[in-house]
């Protein structure tokens, strides 16, 4: 049997070594359109040097028995004859895996901004981001507060803007925003909320209204859209990603789809997400199910962001029109969680100093995987000790 990955990224790497930890032998070839050994994506807006950090060695790849071809785009897949076409040669596949993954969102108004996705963007981004240099982002989302902080810790002069009232808005609820928007402008961020940002270029920004700011740089950081052409083209099922069921089969027989690329169900809706963790477990159960293993996928979406000495951490999927609750995490962090309608923690999130919040969010993530139920009141008291409530979930 072959099975064939196309994307060498968090999930295709997880996917190709998982097949040989799970004792298959046959063929595996996992082609990446990028030159470089496979390698982190997380540390490329939190680490100033932009040295990127390989997955694995070129030796793992080598003892593994997998075939790595890199720099190497996959143009076509041709479902009916069980082929892909990369570099104008054919590839036959028993399965196939797609792990393409996403890119940094573009739009006209912005196209000459720098965007940050690959090793490549963040060489370019490090190196506008010189102590004094004045720098303009779009977007306070994850990669956008990221890349402020960076720029902050290099003596950069940040702006951030924002077309909403609060940051981090799509990830978690307003109490956690509210925390890391403080400290963002503790750390001298000048922080535009409610910015309606309607054109801007590598130098400037301007906003509804006809106020313009001059930058050295300007960085867009609005989200990400998942690299789905080859699938579309093929025929494949698309929908905000590649519609995959529970066990990450696309619409096509044998082929699979799986990491920030897909769509798939969870709790009752379909999912995308933009995670390592995700990236990395789907990568795995991908691996798993292309085997011949049924089982359905139905691990918790976790994330994590740093900025500062600032970890935030979340579990679960918040639902908007729920009721918030809250405890104090430490002298400076806060935990927020959601209570479902059959009394169950639903999902959490923390931010603060990493040793105020890590340990306190990984007993919530753990009671939401059991289900446990509980009333509000009780985990917002600070006195309650989280780990008792685990002792007896
Ligand atoms: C700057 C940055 C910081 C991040 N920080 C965090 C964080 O703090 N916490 C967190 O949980 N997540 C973070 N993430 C998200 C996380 O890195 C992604 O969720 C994860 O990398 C997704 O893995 P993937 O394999 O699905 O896709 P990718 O890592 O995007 O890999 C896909 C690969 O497929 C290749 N490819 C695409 N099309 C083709 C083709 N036709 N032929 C061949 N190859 C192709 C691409 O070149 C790419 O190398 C961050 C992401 C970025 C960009």
């Amino acid at each position: 049997m072959r099975v064939v990955i196309i994307g060498a990224g968090e999930c295709g790497v997880r996917a190709a070594f998982s097949l040989r930890e799970r004792g298959f032998e046959g063929q595996v070839t996992l082609f990446g359109a990028e030159t470089s050994l496979p390698y982190e994506r997380p540390p490329l807006s939190k680490d100033v040097t932009a040295t990127p950090k390989a997955i694995r060695n070129l030796d793992a790849y080598l003892s593994a028995g997998i075939d790595l071809c890199l720099g190497q785009t996959v143009d076509r897949i041709l479902p009916g004859a069980r082929q892909i076409i990369a570099g104008g040669q054919a590839h036959s596949y028993d399965r196939l895996l797609i792990a393409t993954g996403a890119r940094a969102r573009q739009v006209p108004t912005f196209a000459d901004c720098l965007t940050l996705r690959t090793a490549h963007d963040a060489a370019k981004i490090m190196a506008s981001l010189a102590a004094g240099a004045k720098v303009g982002i779009i977007g306070a989302g994850f990669i956008g507060l990221e890349l402020a902080a960076t720029a902050r810790r290099l003596g950069a002069d940040v702006t951030v803007f924002q077309n909403g009232p609060q940051v981090l808005a799509r990830a978690v609820p307003a109490q956690i925003g509210e925390l890391v928007a403080a400290r963002h402008r503790a750390e001298g961020v000048a922080l535009r909320l409610d910015a309606d940002v309607v054109a801007a270029d590598r130098t400037s920004v301007s906003l509804a209204g006809g106020v313009r700011f001059a930058f050295d740089t300007v960085i867009a950081g609005i989200g990400s859209a998942p690299n789905v052409e080859l699938a579309a083209e093929a025929g494949l099922d698309v929908a905000n990603g590649i519609v995959v069921d529970g066990n990450f089969r696309s619409s096509a027989p044998d082929v699979f789809a799986a990491g920030d690329c897909c769509s798939f169900p969870f709790q009752g809706r379909r999912i995308r997400l933009e995670s390592w963790k995700a990236a990395q477990d789907q990568g795995d159960h991908a691996a798993a199910a292309m085997l011949g293993n049924g089982a359905t996928y139905a691990k918790l979406p976790w994330f994590w962001s740093d900025q500062y000495d600032l970890t935030l951490q979340v579990a679960g999927l918040f639902d908007p029109l729920r009721a918030i609750h809250s405890r104090p995490a430490g002298v400076d962090g806060r935990i927020v969680f959601q209570i479902d309608d059959q009394g169950q923690l639903a999902a959490a999130a923390g931010a603060g100093p990493r040793q105020d919040i890590a340990k306190d969010m990984k007993i919530l993530e753990k009671l939401i995987e059991k289900g446990a139920a509980f009333e509000p009141a009780l985990i917002s008291d600070p006195s309650t000790h989280l780990k008792s409530l685990l002792k007896a979930a």
